[in-house]
């Protein structure tokens, strides 16, 4: 830290207490910075404490982006196994694999092109037919066309993840703030040098805003677009006997699953049929067409899911980007400001890897991936129209006339 700054002045302000603000901050505190984490509500009560608990790769279906994708997934999956004891933490991770069902011959041919893709980038994924999917995950309806099997994915207790890191970085000498909220960047010159908050203002060397989908609303020198709001919904079953042995996805992986410990079955998806799609707002509510959508997802699915009731239900806002990859490093033209935000569906995939990356990069030293198709000021050049491989921006596409 610089000799002669005033007491609240930090080497690194984290914003945003989800994952990602979580992961770094530890790793901050691992290297010995003087952190500061501040978050307006509490710690995993953004998207990080309302998702469905699936990890696994990256894709390579991201043209141009697919080897930095996978690099930086892969290893975040290898670091998985190992956070526990390094925190010395129970997440409930279990990596059994993960299962992409078809139902359609869309589904299925979608699938069989994408795995040939993903086998050349790394990826240990396979194709199953009925009878096979049927073998490994006998609680699926016999309708189906087949699966992919992508192995070592799994799932994961969010919640247990999150404050286990922030808890190691609280012990390791990390500030945490809940419930201060950050109206806006301090700059002194060209340099963004802290942030005026609910609690006054704080300086640093550096600035990180893992805020996710709320990104815009403290830095409107995005490009609109850039980083979009989405609401996701998620349903919880009464508790049942064991019965699925993978988190599964289906339709394009629109929607998605798995069995927690204890019983219940968690499902999300059907944000199509949402109020404009759940797009461009943050209301963390649900709607009964999403809940309903889901429902007779799982039961056309798992058949013998038909009599069991659904006990709970909530909503939580993602933030998708138009090219379906997160904005990662130094914001251009913003001296003392970097990004960590814009995970789409998949910030558990990213968040350790991330952290560690960031942290490194901010102490300086170099690091051993290519970040450049995460640069966060992409979006000034190339714009901002939706071409996410994934679920992001249907409504968009389909005024634009393609098919959804
Ligand atoms: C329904 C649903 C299902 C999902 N399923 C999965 C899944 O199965 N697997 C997976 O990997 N991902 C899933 N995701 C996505 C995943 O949850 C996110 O990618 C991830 O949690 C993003 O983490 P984050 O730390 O970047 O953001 P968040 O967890 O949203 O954290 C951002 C934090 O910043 C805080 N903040 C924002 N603005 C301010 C401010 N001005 N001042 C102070 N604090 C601020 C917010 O309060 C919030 O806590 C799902 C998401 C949802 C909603």
């Amino acid at each position: 830290m610089t000799a002669g700054m005033p007491r609240e002045s930090y080497d690194v302000i984290v914003v945003g207490g989800g994952v990602h603000g979580c992961s770094l901050a530890y790793r901050l505190a691992v290297r010995k910075k003087r952190v500061l984490l501040v978050e307006q509500r509490d710690i995993c009560s953004g998207a990080s404490g309302r998702n469905g608990g699936i990890t696994g790769e990256g894709s390579s279906l991201f043209a141009g982006a697919g080897d930095a994708v996978y690099a930086l997934t892969s290893e975040n999956l290898r670091m998985m196994s190992t956070i526990g004891d390094e925190l010395g933490i129970d997440f409930q991770l279990t990596r059994p694999g993960g299962l992409d069902v078809a139902t359609t011959e869309a589904q299925w041919d979608h699938l069989q092109q994408a795995v040939p893709v993903q086998r050349a980038a790394g990826l240990d994924v396979h194709l199953l037919d009925a009878h096979e999917a049927r073998k490994l995950e006998p609680a699926l309806t016999p309708d189906i066309i087949g699966a992919k099997f992508a192995r070592g994915h799994g799932h994961l207790w969010p919640f247990g993840l999150v404050h286990g890191l922030a808890g190691a970085a609280t012990k390791l000498g990390a500030e945490i703030r809940t419930n201060t909220t950050v109206f806006n960047l301090l700059r002194r010159g060209e340099r963004v040098s802290g942030v005026t908050t609910s609690s006054g203002q704080f300086e640093a060397e550096h600035v990180v805003l893992a805020t996710n989908s709320y990104t815009p609303l403290l830095l409107p020198e995005l490009p609109a677009g850039s980083i979009v709001p989405a609401r996701g919904q998620i349903l919880v079953t009464q508790p049942v006997a064991p019965m699925l042995n993978h988190a599964f996805g289906t339709n394009f992986d629109k929607e998605y699953g798995r069995q927690v410990p204890g019983g219940p079955i968690l499902c999300g998806g059907f944000r199509r049929l949402d109020e404009d799609e759940g797009l461009g707002h943050y209301e963390e509510r649900v709607t009964l067409p999403v809940i309903s959508g889901i429902a007779g997802c799982l039961t056309q699915l798992y058949p013998a899911l038909k009599d069991i009731q659904v006990v709970r239900c909530w909503a939580g806002i993602m933030g998708f980007t138009p090219d379906g990859i997160p904005l990662i490093g130094p914001m251009d033209g913003m001296p003392g400001l970097t990004l960590s935000a814009g995970f789409n569906g998949g910030g558990f995939s990213w968040a350790l890897i991330t952290g560690k990356t960031l942290a490194a990069q901010l102490c300086g030293d170099t690091v051993p991936f290519d970040l450049s198709p995460f640069r966060p000021g992409r979006f000034a050049e190339k714009g901002t129209a939706w071409n996410n491989p994934f679920t992001a921006g249907e409504a968009s596409r389909a005024r634009a006339g393609h098919e959804v």
